[in-house]
C-alpha cells in the first residue's frame, strides 16, 4: 500500500513537472489531472481482469496482477483452494462412509422423516428388490407391502424387530428377513435388514429334532409300559411271561440303540474333525463289520430258509488316516442297512477301491428294494425314512445315514447314493487322497 502511494505521488509529480516545463502552471494542472485519470483507468482495468477471473476462477491460472489486486487475487486463490480441499475431503469421507455401509453384511436403508428412501446399500436392494437409483424418494411402504411391515412402520418400534418374507421367497426356497427401524437425526430412520433364513431353518430343524426324538422314544416306552402293566396285573403262564419279557427286551434295545446313535451324532457334531494320526487298519475294521453283518443277516434270514449272500472283497492294500471308531460306525451303518433292507436270498457286496484320482472308495451294493429318486437328496437327514413302518420293523433308529454322512464330511469326503427302485442300491463312502496311507505306513513325523 505504501509503495503504491509513493509510486502514485512520484508519477503525479513527474507528470506535473513535465506539464509545468511545457506550458507553465496550466500545463502542470492538466498533467496532474491526466496522470490521475491514467492511474484510475489502469486500476479499473486490473479490477475488471480480477472480477472476470473471479466469475469462473481457475485456481491453476490466477490473474498475473501486481499490487493490491495481485494480493487480492492471491488471497482469494488461497481461500478457494482451502475450500475445495475441504469439500474434497468431506466428499471422500462420505464416500468412505457409504463404502463401509455397503460392506455391511446387513441391508441398510436411510429413510427421511416422511419414510421415503434417501439411500440404500446393495444388500437392502437385494432383500427388498429396491433399485437404488430409481426408487430414491419412493415411500418405503410402497415397496415393502407386507401388512406386518405397514403396522410396524406406523407403530413405535424401538429395539423391536419384525420378520418379513424377502424378495424371491417361495415355499421351496424360503427367504426370511429380520427388519429393525432405528430413529436418528431430525425424524430420520435407519432401517436394517438381516437374512435370518438359515437361523429360522436351524430353529425349525431343532424343533423337528426334539419332536422326532420324543416320538421315537415314546413308541417303545409306551409298549414297555403296556407290558409292565400286563405283567403286574395279569396272571401269566411261564411261556407268556418269557415271550413278553423278550418283547420288552427288544423295545429297550431299540431305545438303547437310539440313545447310542444320538450320543454318537452329538459327539460328531461337538468335536474337531479327526486328524491324520495313526492310520486305521482297514483289515481289522472290515473283519469286525463283516462279522457283525453276518450275525445280523443270520438273525434276520436264518441259513435254513433263504439266506442272503454276503460278499466282502479282499481287504484293501491301503490304510486310512482318520478316526477308527467313526469309520467303523459309518461303515457298519451302511452294511447293516444293506442287510436289513435286502430281502431273503438277496445279494450284498462290500468292496474298497482306489479311484483313478487317488481317492479311496467303499461301495456297499445290495439287491434290496431300491429307493426312488425323489428321496435320494434327503437321505442323510436325521430321522428321514423312505418307508417309515418298514424302517422301524427292521430295527432302525433313523440316524444311521446321518452318522455315515457326518463321518464322511468330517474326514473331508462324502457319502453318495445311487439306487434303482426295485433293483437295489449302492451307498458309497468316498474319502480324499490325503487320507489314504500305504498299509502299515507310519504317520508323518509331527512338525516341531
Ligand atoms: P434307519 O435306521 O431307518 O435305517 P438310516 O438313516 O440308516 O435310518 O436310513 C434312512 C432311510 O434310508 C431308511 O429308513 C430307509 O428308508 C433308507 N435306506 C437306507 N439304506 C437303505 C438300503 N440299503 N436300501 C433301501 N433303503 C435304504
Amino acid at each position: 500500500m505504501f509503495i503504491r502511494v509513493v509510486v502514485y505521488v512520484l508519477a503525479q509529480a513527474l507528470i506535473g513537472l513535465l506539464g509545468w516545463l511545457w506550458l507553465g502552471w496550466p500545463g502542470a494542472a492538466v498533467g496532474l489531472a491526466l496522470g490521475s485519470i491514467a492511474v484510475l483507468v489502469a486500476d479499473a482495468l486490473r479490477g475488471r481482469r480480477f472480477v472476470q477471473w473471479l466469475r469462473e476462477p481457475d485456481l491453476n491460472a490466477p490473474p498475473a496482477l501486481r499490487g493490491l489486486w495481485g494480493e487480492a487475487a492471491y488471497r482469494v486463490t488461497r481461500a478457494l483452494r482451502g475450500e475445495r480441499e475441504r469439500t474434497r475431503e468431506s466428499a471422500q469421507r462420505l464416500e468412505d462412509f457409504l463404502a463401509a455401509i455397503q460392506a455391511s453384511p446387513n441391508g441398510v436403508i436411510l429413510l427421511d422423516p416422511q419414510g421415503r428412501i434417501e439411500w440404500c446399500n446393495d444388500i437392502a436392494s437385494r432383500h427388498f428388490g429396491i433399485d437404488p437409483r430409481r426408487d430414491v424418494l419412493q415411500h418405503i411402504g410402497n415397496l415393502v407391502r407386507e401388512p406386518a411391515f405397514a403396522a410396524y412402520l406406523a407403530g413405535r418400534h424401538e429395539g423391536e424387530a419384525v420378520t418379513l418374507l424377502g424378495r424371491g421367497h417361495t415355499p421351496a426356497h424360503p427367504v426370511r428377513l429380520s427388519v429393525r427401524l432405528h430413529p436418528y437425526g431430525a425424524g430420520h430412520r435407519l432401517m436394517l435388514s438381516q437374512d435370518v433364513t438359515a437361523l429360522a431353518q436351524a430353529d425349525a430343524m431343532r424343533r423337528d429334532f426334539v419332536a422326532n426324538v420324543s416320538h421315537e422314544l415314546r413308541t417303545p416306552l409306551t409298549v414297555l409300559a403296556g407290558f409292565v402293566e400286563t405283567l403286574q396285573s395279569l396272571p401269566l403262564t411261564e411261556a407268556e411271561r418269557a415271550s413278553y419279557l423278550a418283547l420288552m427286551a427288544a423295545q429297550s434295545a431299540r431305545m438303547q440303540a437310539l440313545i447310542n446313535d444320538l450320543l454318537t451324532l452329538s459327539r460328531l457334531e461337538g468335536s474337531p474333525p479327526p486328524g491324520g494320526g495313526e492310520p486305521v487298519d482297514l483289515r481289522a475294521l472290515m473283519a469286525q463289520c463283516e462279522a457283525e453283518a453276518r450275525g445280523l443277516s443270520n438273525l434276520l434270514h436264518p441259513p435254513e430258509g433263504r439266506p442272503q449272500q454276503l460278499r466282502f472283497a479282499e481287504p484293501p492294500g491301503f490304510a486310512l488316516a482318520g478316526a477308527a471308531s467313526e469309520l467303523r460306525s459309518a461303515i457298519s451303518n451302511l452294511v447293516n442297512n444293506a442287510v436289513r433292507y435286502t430281502p431273503a436270498g438277496g445279494r450284498i457286496e462290500v468292496a474298497w477301491e482306489r479311484l483313478p484320482d487317488g481317492r479311496a472308495r467303499l461301495a456297499v451294493t445290495d439287491t434290496g428294494p431300491g429307493i426312488s429318486p425323489e428321496h435320494l437328496p434327503r437321505l442323510g437327514e436325521r430321522f428321514y425314512r423312505v418307508d417309515r413302518s418298514r424302517a422301524r420293523e427292521s430295527g432302525g433308529t433313523g440316524l444311521g445315514l446321518a452318522i455315515a454322512k457326518h463321518v464322511a464330511q468330517r474326514h473331508g469326503g462324502e457319502l453318495q447314493v445311487s439306487s434303482t427302485l426295485g433293483k437295489g442300491s449302492c451307498f458309497t463312502l468316498v474319502l480324499p487322497e490325503q487320507r489314504v496311507r500305504a498299509a502299515g505306513e507310519q504317520p508323518p513325523a509331527a512338525v516341531a
